[in-house]
Parts: C-alpha cells; structure tokens; sequence
C-alpha cells in the first residue's frame, strides 16, 4: 500500500452522495439491525460465481455503471492527462500551484476509481481475460497520470520555505493541501542534484517512491523469487506414506502436520535442501542490504534503518523500543515453548512442532447472519457511532461486501476504499471462527478508511502503511476477549486462547526476531563485515536460540531458515506487522478500561487518515511507539492468556 494522495469534496455534499446512492441500492433504512430476509446460502467454494445470490456480491455500479462505462471512463481520463502540462514550469505562482493541484488529484480520483474497479473485477473473475486486460490498462493509465504529473515533486520541492511560507499565505486555496505538500517536502533536503537523481532511480532506488510513484520492485528479489522456484524440491512422505512432491505452497500445510515423523521429514527436506542453494541466497539478499545501504549513504542517511524510517517519518527510536521490549519480554515466549512441550507431550520442542495446533480444532458453524451479529455485539464498545457505520457496511444490501468463495474468485481477503463512495471487503466466507475473525480484521481496515473519508480531503484521507493494520487488530483483539468470556466450553476457550497466542507470536515475536535480523545484517554492511552464508546462518541461529529458549532444540539446518523469508527484500518493513499488532491490542486494552474517553481518542486517530505524521495521529489514540508502554501491553495480554492457557491444560490432565 502507498500513503496519501487526491482531492476532497465537501462533507455535505457527500452524505447526500453517500445516501442518494443507498436509496439505489437497497430498500432498507441505512443501519437496519439484522439483515433478516436475506436469501439463505451454503458456501462452496467450486460453486460458479452465478449460483450465489447477488446480495452477497459487492456492488461495483457506485463506481461505474458497467464495463462500457469504465472503457469510456478510461479513455476520458487518457484524453485529460496531456493537460496537466500546461502548469508545468508554472508552479512558483500560488493561484496556478492550486489550480494545478486541484486538477491533479481530480485525475487521480478518477484514475484511482478505474485501477480499484478493474482489480475487483479480476479479483472474483481470475480467469477472464477481460478482467486482466483492465486490470493492466487501469495500471497503466495511472502510471500515464504519475508521469505526467511528475513535475509538480520536482517544482514543489524546488520552491525556498520563505517562498513556501509566502505561497500558503497568498493562496487560501492551497489549505486542504498543506500535510500533502508539506510530507512531499519533509525529506527536501535529501534530493541530490538531477543527475544524480536519474542515476539512482536508473538503479532503483524506492526511497523516494512514496508519493506519486509506485514501488518499484527490487532486482535482486526478482532474483530471489527466480532461485527459490528454480529449486528442485524433494519428494515427502505424506500422512497415508506415499510419496508426494514437496513445494514451496505445500511446505506450511505438512509443517502443521499432527504426524510428528511427516512434519519433521518435510521441515528437514526442505531447510537441506535450501542449505544445498545457500551461497547464491546468502549473494542474493547480500546484494539487497548493500543496496539499502548504498541508497541510504548516497542522500547522506548513516544508516539504512534511518533513511527507511524517515521514509515513513518515523523515528528510529520506534524501531529500538520495539526490538528491546520485545527482548525483555523473551521469557514468555520460553514460557510459552515449555508449555507447547507438557501439553503436547514432547522430549523436546522442535521447528517443526511450532506448528501445530495446540488445542484441538473446534467444530464451528457461524453463518454470515449469525457472525454478522457477534461482530455487532463485540465491538459495541467502540461506541454507537462507530456501530453505526458497522451494521450498514456488514449488511449486504449495501454493496460493499462480496461474501462467499467461488469458482475463478482469488482466495483470502481484503479491503479496499474509493474516496466519495463507500468502503469494499472481499471475503472467502465458510462459516468457520476464523472467517469470522477475518471478517472482523477487514471492517477494521474497512471502517478505517470510511471513517477517514467522511473527515479528510482526497490529499489526506489514505492512511500509511504503518497505521494500517491498528484498526484491523484492534477489532480482533475485542471480538475475541468477546468470545472467550462467551464460550460455551474450556475446549472451546482454550481454542480462542491458543488462537491468541499464536496471533501474537507469529506477528509480534516472529516477526521482531525477523526485524532484528535485518538490524543486525545491515549492521555488518555498514561496518563493511563481509555477509556469507555462513555468517546469516550464526546470526539467525543466535537469534532463534535466544527467542525460544531452553526447551527449543535446534536442529542442523534451522539457521537457513532466512534464506526463504521473502519478507528480508521489503526494507525495513516488518516491523510494521509487529507495532500494528502491539498498537491494536493496546487501544483494545484503553478502550476496556478507561471507555469513552478512549473511544474517542482512537477514532480522532482513524478519522485523521494521513493528514499528520502517524506517530502524531497513533500517539492522540493514546499509544506512544517510542515508548515501552504499548509492547508491554501486548506481552501482558501474551502472559494473561498464556497462565490461562497454562491452567486449562492443567485441568485436562
Ligand atoms: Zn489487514
């Protein structure tokens, strides 16, 4: 996802908008309780797309009529384009910067509502031609539309702040774009002479890219994705003993498998075969980190940790807090390991028994209308406000939801925003908790981005990468504690726990391990320590034996373990899935205990969208990421729900 951008249109205008287009849509009353008289419907997945009632498929008319409409839509924004050049050189003179910006993001509105139509019509049609071909002409309209616009960056950032200053005060129009001209000129000064601009764009530098370009993807991950599909995985042992060919998505499902002896010849399988391509993966994500580094250098950063944190305007320290609470937090994770050893009835606790399901699945049944209504319940304490935008957007007559899997439909989920319209979710719902929980995790990002819509103009309603998956927890962490004080049984109890815990050591403590060995590995580039296979191999392994502790045995290959973690080419960005997790679980914590005060301080923080820097917003939600205090809050919800955890495993003995 990429911060910022377009223009706004007055609040007004917009609930009106927002209410003629529900009156076209559905007959009921906007926040109509429960969708009742809805068509019944059992998902399956090999179902065509035709078998399920159009209600639970998204409505995309608010967009454009149809595919014609979009076609025409196209060629409309292509012939406007060419006109944003008339600006160009003009940019010094107030009236004509915001007649140009003005006119910019009206193109990039309409340019944003083609690429969003396009990609949902290719996500529930992944074999129709037609749907790709608009996906990569509605791309391809929008990289027209960066191009052309690109000399406003280089004009605005040539202007002097007293030049800057004078602009904003001569030009009231330029209000609603002061946090996008602003972010656009916080890293001013790291721009480098035109020449040697082209040159590190010509090598593929990103640290600029957060604007008005998209990301451009890394050579050396490309190289990568080609080593890791080139190599020639081993053939298994399934649970039934036959020979089966091991790949790269198959690899997590035979991890998991209850057969100890099956998990454990997959995991050494492949960690040994990885192990036999080591050197070119060690020169391949070598490669990488020197990039980083050397794009950093060049704009004058020490570190690569810091160009990449100010990419995002955030400060380093948020990175440190975060990788030394966690550490100090390490003797839970331990804790945990011993517990996975008794209850599993484990010698010792190995990669391969990481995986597993520590209580027993639970038989679920939660049809949509039923899971519809936990969700209402469960974040009832965000407020009726809040409820409100909820109950409208999970009824389904509404059009923002596309429920249920289907033939040629893509598989997980997501959520996705057009400004001035209303929010979509794309679900593969099948009735299990954890479609229900997924359910709830894309209304967080969902509610998130409506919520930002109805405050902030276009320029300032998409919020960053790092605030985007607060929303998401945080409507997780509620519907579970929601479930966990209703469940009707400890086997069903201990399920949700151990959900929990896993949730949080996947994200929080897996994925700061990962941080800090990104740390750790651009630390030896930057004080020129050559980085082999040999030397990622210790250093993982160091990392692994200090984050599991005394019960983990580690086997002879596990310090390969990095060499296929794609994550290690996205520059200093997993951390983000660790203090999103940290953050939601945290504002889950505030809204419990201190209620409404709480309530609305993390909704001023949605409703911000992008329009201050994301440590601004998050710290007005109460959570201050340069601080302790937000990690330890979710290690003492990990603690909390490991004792339980601890006791109902006990009792079943
Ligand atoms: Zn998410």
């Amino acid at each position: 996802m990429s911060t910022s951008t377009l223009r706004a249109r007055p609040r007004a205008m917009l609930a009106v908008a927002g209410l003629a287009l529900f009156l076209l849509t559905c007959a009921a009353p906007a926040g109509a309780a429960p969708a009742g008289g809805l068509p019944a419907y059992t998902p399956d997945a090999t179902a065509p797309r035709s078998a399920i009632p159009d209600v639970y498929k998204w409505n995309l008319t608010p967009l454009f009529a149809s595919d014609a409409a979009w076609e025409q839509g196209r060629v409309k924004l292509l012939a406007d384009i060419p006109a944003l050049a008339k600006y160009e050189g003009r940019l010094g003179d107030p009236k004509v910067l915001a007649d140009c910006l003005d006119h910019y993001f009206r193109l990039h509105g309409d340019a944003n509502c083609l690429t969003l139509y396009a990609n949902m019509r290719l996500t529930t049609a992944q074999t129709d031609d037609r749907a790709g071909g608009m996906r990569q002409q509605g791309q391809g309209a929008l990289n027209e539309l960066m191009m052309a616009a690109s000399f406003i960056r280089r004009e605005v950032l040539a202007l002097s702040a007293d030049k800057m200053a004078l602009t904003f005060r001569d030009e009231p129009r330029l209000a609603p774009y002061r946090a996008y001209l602003e972010n656009l000129r916080r890293r001013a000064s790291r721009v480098l002479s035109p020449d040697a601009e082209r040159a590190l764009a010509l090598l593929g530098d990103n640290l600029w890219a957060e604007i008005d370009l998209n990301e451009i993807p890394s050579p050396l991950e490309d190289c990568f994705n080609g080593a890791l599909n080139d190599i020639p995985w081993p053939m298994v042992k399934d649970e039934q003993g036959r020979d089966v060919q091991l790949t790269l998505a198959n690899y997590s499902v035979f991890r998991q498998s209850p057969n100890r002896a099956v998990r454990e010849g997959a995991v050494g399988a492949f960690l040994g075969t990885l192990r036999q391509y080591q050197h070119a993966l060690a020169a391949s994500l070598a490669g990488q980190y020197k990039l980083d580094v050397a794009y950093a250098r060049a704009r004058g950063y020490k570190t690569a940790l810091e160009a990449y944190s100010d990419k995002d305007d955030v400060s380093t320290a948020v990175y440190d807090n975060l990788l030394n609470t966690v550490e100090a937090n390490l003797p839970l994770l331990h804790r945990y390991v011993a517990l996975r050893k008794r209850a599993l009835g484990l010698p010792d606790v190995h990669l391969y028994d990481l995986y597993i399901p520590l209580a027993a699945g639970v038989e679920a049944d939660i049809p949509f209308p039923e899971a519809r209504q936990t969700i209402i319940e469960a974040l009832k304490p965000l407020g009726p406000a809040y409820g409100k935008v909820l109950a409208e957007g999970l009824d389904p007559r509404n059009g923002w939801l596309d429920l249920y899997p289907h033939m040629d439909k893509e598989s997980g989920a997501y959520s996705s925003s057009v400004y001035g319209k209303h929010p979509y979710v794309k679900m593969n719902y099948q009735n299990s908790l954890d479609d229900m929980s997924t359910l709830a995790h894309e209304y967080g990002h969902a509610l998130h981005s409506d919520l930002a819509m109805k405050a902030q103009s276009y320029p300032d309603y998409r919020y960053t990468t790092f605030l985007a998956e607060i929303a998401s927890t945080c409507n997780e962490a509620l519907l579970n504690d929601y479930l966990v004080a209703r469940a009707p049984d400890d086997a069903q109890k201990a399920y949700l726990l151990v959900g929990r815990l896993e949730d949080i050591r996947t994200t929080i403590f897996r994925q700061t391990m990962f941080a800090h060995f990104e740390r750790t590995v651009h630390g030896f580039v930057e004080q020129g320590v050559p980085v082999t296979a040999t030397l990622l191999d210790s250093t993982y392994t160091d990392l692994v034996r200090r984050y599991y502790g005394p019960d983990y045995r580690i086997d002879a290959n596990d310090g390969v373990e990095w060499a296929y973690i794609p994550h290690f080419y996205y520059k200093y960005y997993v951390y983000v899935y660790a203090t999103g997790l940290c953050s939601g679980i945290a504002i889950a914590d505030r809204v419990r205990e201190l209620g409404p005060p709480a309530v609305d301080a993390y909704l001023a923080m949605l409703k911000g969208g992008c329009s201050e820097a994301p440590l601004t917003l998050l710290k007005g939600a109460g959570v201050d990421l340069t601080r302790p205090d937000a990690i330890a809050a979710a290690m003492r919800t990990f603690e909390r729900t490991l004792a339980e955890v601890e006791k109902l495993t006990a009792k079943k003995k």
